[in-house]
């Protein structure tokens, strides 16, 4: 690993402690195969143990004044951002993805754990106007309890602050179980707010291969009162399932299949730059990046010359190499799926524009592509690419457009284009999905609720939302009051 991380720790964190094992498993660089670290494998044991601890620190942490909760993680916040620059390489190193994106990484995971250290100071009751004379109405919010994450390795760092922050400013404690790809990642941020000063337990981290026991593990245990998961629908549903027995309470980010919309009356420039950085951000492995762009008949031409021209200026390199803006994907399951889904669509009539073949500087590399001519019933246009290909389906009216954007089983983020604010609304307001960027391409921030419809997912992260989501309201009823 390179020098300015090894400060971070290879160890899993339970009850404050740093636990290693005798089984391990490797973490790899995706850009050349080398290994990086080994971290320990543990097991539905050790889950349960980091349950234990999470549970018995739960009612010291929820105790604890907002205000005093909302300075240790103030602290958190700004070890995050001093270290900016080591979590990034390590990001770069772990994950892949091109150093500049790593850094922005790292300060949008940051802002999470500052807007929840403010947030956690507001989580406001209310009272209610009494229905008899002698009594009283009011809500209080309190923390839900223990909270299990399970997290994915595209954002390997704000995936986890994105949780930990809104449950520990709620007052609640968690156990984290980060992907098995990016555990040094979560173990660095774990550091990090340890020496925040999070007490023991409140914050736990499970490394693990085997994430189907450890899940059970978490969703079969009674005192884990929330499950807090984003991953691929498919998982989502596993987990779903799994929490029924016990009726947890359930935030899952699932999996998506954005359209990113152009219309004849669209800002050329501007949609072409902003499909650009839907598209291409982390090579495409986000789920919210644009899977299908749809673009109308009479602007269709232009943005494909646009976009092919633009695509040229992108650089695939190793992450750390600064020139890089595609870096390797994850892994070996990556690069076949893309391959599968360009051959399935051009065995179909679609037609590859540019790129479509593996790049040369490793087997994990692959060419920014554009293909045009998809059709909506192509498996590339229902399915998640997770890769640098755009995909173009071309369109002759708002309506069409409407249909074929939203006949997929997922809707978390939506795009449109236009100038014109009437069909902007209309448009809008038509779409199935959580969030609609309207002439925009990127737009999570800390401030707005993040999150999906259908089986994209439940519940909001980020925002007063994602406060809510770790919190339960209680009502208290005061009866007998005399005039
Ligand atoms: P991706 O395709 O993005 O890797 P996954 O849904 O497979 O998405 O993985 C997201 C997270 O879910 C990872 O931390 C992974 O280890 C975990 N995971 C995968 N399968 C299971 C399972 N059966 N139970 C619990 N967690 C799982």
């Amino acid at each position: 690993m390179n020098a300015q991380s090894t400060t971070f720790p290879t160890a899993a964190l339970i009850d404050g402690k740093w636990i290693t094992s005798s089984k391990t498993f490797p973490v790899l660089d995706p850009a050349t195969g080398s290994k990086l670290a080994d971290v320990p494998d543990l097991n539905a044991d050790d889950a349960r143990r980091a349950i234990d601890a999470a549970h018995q620190a739960f009612p010291a942490w929820a105790a604890k004044p907002a205000k005093d909760r909302s300075a240790i993680l103030r602290r958190w916040y700004e070890l995050l951002l001093a270290e900016t620059e080591s979590l990034a390489q390590l990001m770069t190193a772990e994950q892949g993805k091109p150093l500049c994106e790593a850094r922005k990484e790292v300060v949008y995971g940051a802002s999470f754990v500052e807007w929840f250290a403010e947030e956690g100071k507001r989580a406001y009751g209310h009272t209610i106007p009494t229905t008899g004379a002698s009594r009283r109405y009011l809500t209080i919010k309190q923390p839900i309890g223990v909270v299990a994450a399970i997290t994915p390795w595209n954002f390997p760092i704000a995936m986890i602050t994105r949780k930990v922050s809104s449950a520990l400013a709620a007052g609640c404690t968690i156990v984290v179980k980060p992907s098995e790809e990016t555990p040094l990642c979560a173990l660095a941020v774990a550091k990090l707010a340890v020496d925040a000063g999070v007490p023991a337990g409140v914050f736990n981290v499970i490394t693990t291969m085997d994430a189907a026991s450890v899940g059970q593990a978490l969703t079969g245990d009674d005192r884990v009162r929330k499950l807090t998961f984003t991953g691929s629908t498919e998982v989502g549903k596993i987990l779903y399932r799994q929490s029924a027995d016990t009726i947890k309470k359930l935030t899952l980010e699932l999996g998506g299949n954005a359209p990113l919309i152009v219309f004849d009356d669209a800002d050329l420039e501007r949609s072409i730059a902003a499909a650009m950085a839907s598209k291409f951000r982390n090579a495409g492995q986000t789920c919210v990046c644009a899977n299908r762009i749809l673009v109308q008949s009479g602007i269709y031409d232009r943005f494909v010359a646009g976009l092919h021209e633009a695509t040229s200026k992108l650089h695939v390199a190793p992450g750390r190499d600064p020139q890089s803006t595609i870096g390797p994907l994850i892994n070996a399951d990556a690069i076949t799926k893309v391959k599968a889904l360009l051959a399935d669509a051009v065995a179909k009539g679609a037609k590859i524009e540019v790129g479509g073949t593996p790049d040369a500087h490793g087997p994990l590399f692959f060419t920014p592509t554009i293909v045009t001519g998809v059709k909506p019933r192509m498996a590339i246009a229902n399915e998640e690419i997770f890769g640098p290909v755009a995909s173009l389906i071309r369109f002759d009216t708002e309506a069409e457009a409407i249909a074929i954007a939203n006949d997929t089983p997922y809707g978390l983020a939506a795009y449109l284009f236009s100038q014109n604010v009437s069909r902007a609304w209309r448009v809008a307001e038509a779409l199935e999905a959580g969030m609609v960027g309207i002439n925009e391409g990127m737009f999570s921030n800390e401030v707005a609720p993040f999150g999906g419809v259908k089986q994209s997912g439940l519940g909001r992260e980020g925002a007063q939302e994602g406060l809510e989501e770790y919190l339960e309201t209680k009502f208290l009823c005061i009866g007998g009051i005399t005039s």
